[in-house]
């Protein structure tokens, strides 16, 4: 048996034409949604995920603001530069590039953010309100998971839901959401007892562990569908031959590259799950348009204007409408 392949980048063109449609709306009625994008110092790898967030601003038709003060920027001025963007009327989103400089308190920049602008559904205010099954701005990767499993139609009531991991930005408000689309959830960490036992209980696993490979096939209930957030690069030629025995293709890629991105679930998972992600191209792709699809929410919201299913991830019968929720919070 060969699994269902997920593919994350066809979904996010999807949710692109459909952010795209909203976009248009909103700007012939005089709203053009803003994101603005905070980037302190010079690591490679978060310039590499400003540059694709601002890019799919640009495709979409969003404003885009980058700010980017030095390294050497404190706290308290960090603080002031993101009290000057939650004044801005032009500014609907805001996103703090993780991870900030060890000089910097991340939390308590994460938590200036007004929560109505709060893109990435970090701020606690967002979470209470995931917990609470009220409408707000979700985490973005675990919003996309929702998405591909909506859109997959794959079965997610009454379902066993097995989460593998459990931070903040992944883990906890994936198996929140779960849960508010009365999945039976099971949240897995390290101290999990037997956790191949458990896993395998599950007819949908979420594997977010930051653990190349780690979910084998053996974790895997037969016909179970597979979500795979791991984002992982191999770099040891051994470990990815290894990784990669039954795909010969990716070893060449290895080869010529010197570095393979690999997820939490062995590869070879797709000969025992029903459905799955592939690491690329799975739920990778989903993380930037749920951040498109936050901001155009956040524009909506904040204006009190009616939201619509795109980006609502909790269900209808739990909303409350924008105008009632402002008024309450
Ligand atoms: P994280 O903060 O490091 O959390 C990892 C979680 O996995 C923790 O809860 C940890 O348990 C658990 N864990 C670690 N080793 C384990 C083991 N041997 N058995 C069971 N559980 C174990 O990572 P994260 O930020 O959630 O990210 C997870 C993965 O998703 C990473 O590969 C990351 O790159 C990727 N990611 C991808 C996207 C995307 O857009 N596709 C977005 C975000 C993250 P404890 O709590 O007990 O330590």
């Amino acid at each position: 048996m060969s699994a269902r392949i997920l593919n994350g980048n066809a979904i996010r063109d999807q949710i692109y034409a459909e952010i795209g449609e909203e976009i248009a709306s909103l700007r012939a009625a005089g709203i053009r949604p803003g994101l603005a994008a905070v980037l302190v110092g010079d690591n490679p790898a978060s310039k590499l995920y400003v540059n694709s967030k601002i890019a799919a601003c640009k495709k979409l038709g969003l404003e885009s603001f980058q700010l980017t003060p030095p390294a050497s920027i404190s706290t308290d001025e960090l603080l002031d530069v993101i009290e000057g963007l939650n004044r801005r009327d032009d500014v609907d989103g805001i996103l703090v590039q993780m991870p900030l400089l060890p000089q910097i308190d991340s939390k308590l920049i994460l938590d200036a953010v007004d929560p109505a602008k709060d893109v990435d559904g970090f701020h606690p205010v967002n979470v209470g309100k995931l917990v609470a099954g009220r409408p707000n701005l979700v985490a973005c990767t675990p919003a996309g998971v929702m998405e591909i499993l909506r859109r997959s139609n794959i079965p997610i009531e009454g379902a066993n839901a097995v989460v593998v991991g459990r931070s903040d930005i992944v883990g906890k408000p994936m198996a929140l959401l779960l849960l508010h689309a009365n999945a039976t959830v099971t949240i897995c960490h390290s101290k999990t007892h037997d956790l191949p036992g458990t896993v395998r209980r599950a007819e949908i696993v979420v594997a977010a562990i930051g653990r190349a490979a780690m979910l084998t096939p053996e974790y895997i209930q037969p016909g179970a569908t597979v979500i795979d957030v791991g984002q992982n690069v191999v770099t040891d030629p051994a470990v990815a031959e290894k990784i990669f025995k039954n795909f010969p293709e990716k070893i060449e890629s290895f080869r010529a590259k010197g570095s393979v991105l690999v997820g939490d679930c062995h590869p070879d998972v797709v000969q025992v799950a029903g459905a799955f992600t592939p690491v690329p191209g799975g739920v990778g792709p989903l993380t930037i348009a749920m951040l498109m699809s936050n901001t155009v929410r956040a524009a909506r919201l904040r204006r009190e204007l009616p939201t619509g299913r795109l980006g609502a991830h909790v269900p209808a019968s739990a909303a409350v409408p924008a105008g009632r929720q402002a008024a309450k919070s």
